[in-house]
């Protein structure tokens, strides 16, 4: 069981939460522990601790970024996938999902509507889709850029050749999200079939970086199998590649998967591991994600209050946006676009956070 004494909600012996409440503080200054002392946290802490981290975690937020919750439009192009990750139910081996895949006109259009809902920051996402050749998104991006100089995009498509992710990068993309799911080796090959390599995915996450990408990994919560061994592979990860952003969000089963009857991540077990990545990296862009929104209805708010400070609303057509379906039950707010906005602003404003519908630059970007 990963994170015991979050989830048995354990009161600690005075010692053992002094040491906990040490480590946490030296992790919000120096921005550094060791793997034992990661270990040590992830093994000991409870509610209390938490309470001790989560207020850390806050306050870097606030010291970078104040009460700004970064609006991206996810636009979800396409849910058609040659891969294969076991946990996830656009796999290829998925015969009952009925595959979409959006033209590139259709992506425009839904650009168009969200730009026009005030959105200046989108996300492509979905799976591999042989269709969306190099050629094909470098058009893509060209006429993005071309009609929205003011806006960026991300994309989210997963593994490619580096000399796709260059060519890409010529046409004006600047920043690419491609989770990592688990910096352990030896649990992504229990969760991906063997034509898949962990290695692989590092790889590309290297390249993007030394192309000059904004990069966004992330790891998933409560996958079978997952050790705290495991989570503290994933903290030494993020500390020492240190990328822009970091999606971190539950496992939450799919029925049409072999995982179908695995128990999901919790939020309360979510928002430790976001609060942790922010003491490592106070400026990195972290989601409070759909996932989290989904496994607990105070999800979204606490994963703010862990230092949580992006949400992506889903600008997607409704008529195909239920097709994307990576888990069950993914939670959406709303129905049309602009409904979906709407509901996310008040969400973030009621919670007195300010929706900010933007660029969502992460600290360190300087005007070129
Ligand atoms: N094909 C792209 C996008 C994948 S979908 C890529 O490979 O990056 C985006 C993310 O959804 C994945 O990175 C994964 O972490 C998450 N995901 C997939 N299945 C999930 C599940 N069952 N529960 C929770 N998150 C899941």
């Amino acid at each position: 069981m990963i994170l015991p004494g979050i989830t048995n909600k354990t009161v600690l012996a005075e010692s053992e939460s002094q040491d906990c409440i040490r480590l946490i503080d030296q992790l919000a200054t120096t921005h550094h522990l060791e793997a034992d002392e990661y270990l040590y946290l992830l093994d000991h802490m409870g509610p209390f601790e938490y309470a001790h981290l989560r207020e850390k975690a806050r306050r870097l937020t606030d010291s970078i970024y104040g009460k700004q919750v970064f609006f991206r439009g996810l636009i979800e192009i396409t849910n058609l996938c040659a891969q294969g990750c076991y946990y996830c139910g656009l796999q290829s081996n998925n015969q009952t999902a009925h595959r979409y895949r959006m033209s590139e006109e259709a992506i425009l259009a839904t650009v168009a509507e969200g730009y026009r809902l005030g959105f200046r920051s989108f996300v492509w996402q979905g799976g591999e889709d042989a269709y969306f050749t190099d050629e094909r998104l470098v058009k893509l991006i060209r006429t993005f850029k071309a009609d929205y100089p003011e806006c960026v995009v991300t994309l989210s498509i997963g593994e490619r050749s580096r000399e796709s992710y260059q060519a890409l990068y010529d046409a004006g993309l600047d920043r690419y999200l491609l989770r990592h799911e688990t910096a352990s080796p030896e649990l992504y090959s229990r969760l991906h079939p063997a034509t898949m390599s962990w290695e692989n995915r590092m790889r590309c996450l290297r390249d993007l970086k030394d192309i000059g990408y904004w990069v966004g990994a992330g790891f998933l919560i409560n996958p079978p199998g997952q050790t705290n061994e495991d989570l503290v592979k994933d903290l030494l990860f993020i500390q020492e590649f240190q990328p822009h952003m970091c999606g971190i969000g539950p496992f939450i089963p799919h029925p049409q998967t072999r995982f179908a009857d695995k128990a999901n991540g919790t939020a309360d077990q979510t928002v430790v591991l976001l609060a942790l990545v922010r003491c490592i990296s106070p400026e990195i862009l972290l989601p409070s994600t759909t996932a989290l929104g989904t496994v607990d209805k105070e999800g979204r708010s606490k994963g703010f209050a862990a230092g949580g400070m992006v949400v992506m609303p889903n600008l997607t057509p409704p008529d195909i946006r239920k097709f994307y379906e990576i888990y069950a039950e993914k939670k959406n707010w709303g129905d049309e676009a602009a409904e979906n906005v709407r509901k996310s602003i008040e969400t973030v404003e009621s919670l007195g956070y300010v929706a900010a519908l933007t660029r969502g630059d992460h600290a360190s970007y300087k005007e070129k």
